[in-house]
């Protein structure tokens, strides 16, 4: 299970209705609304300062 970013809901990767890719990361969206609202901003919705991979 993948997390909607926008709602926090849980989103099954297989029958996401909705995903998009930001920053060769792969998000997935209970509905279109919620991507969108990320597609607008999406720095907003993840964390991307306190990414660190190592
Ligand atoms: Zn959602």
């Amino acid at each position: 299970m993948a997390i909607d970013p926008i709602c926090l809901m849980e989103v099954d990767e297989k029958n996401a209705p909705a995903k998009s890719v930001y920053n060769g990361q792969t998000f997935y969206f209970c509905d279109e609304a919620c991507k969108k609202k990320f597609e607008e901003d999406p720095e907003k919705y993840i964390d991307v300062e306190g990414k660190e991979e190592n």
